[in-house]
């Protein structure tokens, strides 16, 4: 089958931290996409050399579902040199762009054990925040939000993440390893992680984000007897075109 492809209008591109932005598209052609929250889309970009090159995005939409929806979210994060970075950070509003899917395995599943850990850094935790609807009413599952940066000014979609959090089942641990403030975890979400004691058990894991932090988190549980499974993984791999 046919992969969808999208004509998308860039709508607002803000600054949100001091390396993250935030890109909001409107779908064009066709009006409308549909998805699963923790889904990717992939953009086919053009370049100064003529040659295209395909860079993937988490889908950061927060809504009761992905029906039928106009617009697309992302939250980007500057890589020096990076040739998609240099496009997303300087694009003007109007611009119109093509993107594909969507794609990608990391969503909730309708069957969930008692603790649910939602593990991203930086940008990584896009897709938790596309969750957030869906945490709300799946009340018989305990949720932890894993959020890890550098310092408090490297987050965003705090006040997202606080407000589920209200909920008696959702838990939201920000952590920082650079710097100590109030309310937040002192170190990386490894160490955060390890703190809750996960249990094969009882929980399953979603990793998200640095595939270094990804593949070191899954070692971890996987030395405390969690089954491939019990993970679902979604690394920022680079592209190598
Ligand atoms: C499924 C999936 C979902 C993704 N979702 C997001 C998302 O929601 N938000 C987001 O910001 N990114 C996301 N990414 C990463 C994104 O697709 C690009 O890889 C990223 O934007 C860098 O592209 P670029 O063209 O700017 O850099 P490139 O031109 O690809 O790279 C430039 C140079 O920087 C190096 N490099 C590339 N990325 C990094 C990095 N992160 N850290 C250090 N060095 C790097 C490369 O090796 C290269 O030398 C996702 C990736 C995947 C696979």
């Amino acid at each position: 089958m046919a992969i969808p492809s999208y004509k998308v209008r860039l709508e607002t591109n803000e600054p949100i931290t001091p390396n993250v932005r935030k890109l909001v598209f409107r779908l064009e052609d066709p009006k409308t996409i549909t998805y699963k929250q923790g889904q990717f889309v992939s953009f086919m970009l053009g370049t100064e050399d003529g040659r295209p090159i395909k860079r993937s995005y988490s889908i950061a939409n927060m809504e009761t579902d992905g029906v039928d929806s106009t617009y697309i979210e992302f939250v980007i994060s500057y890589v020096e040199g990076g040739k998609a970075s240099e496009l997303f950070f300087n694009a003007e509003p109007g611009k119109e762009m093509e993107m594909t899917g969507p794609f990608g395995l990391l969503c909730l599943t309708e069957e969930l054990p008692k603790r649910v850990f939602l593990v991203g850094t930086g940008t990584g935790v896009a897709p938790y925040r596309s969750m957030i609807e869906q945490m709300r009413t799946r009340t018989d599952t305990e949720f932890h939000i894993l959020f890890g940066a550098q310092y408090l000014e490297d987050m965003f979609y705090l006040d997202d993440f606080k407000a589920v959090a209200l909920l008696d089942h959702v838990h939201f641990h920000p952590c920082l390893s650079r710097e100590e403030k109030p309310g937040c975890f002192s170190g990386y979400v490894q160490h955060k992680l390890a703190e809750l004691n996960p249990n094969p058990e009882t929980d399953i894991a979603y990793l998200c984000g640095n595939p270094n932090m990804v593949d070191e988190v899954f070692e971890m549980l996987k030395d405390k007897d969690f089954g491939v499974k019990q993970v679902k993984r979604e690394k920022y791999v680079f592209s190598r075109f």
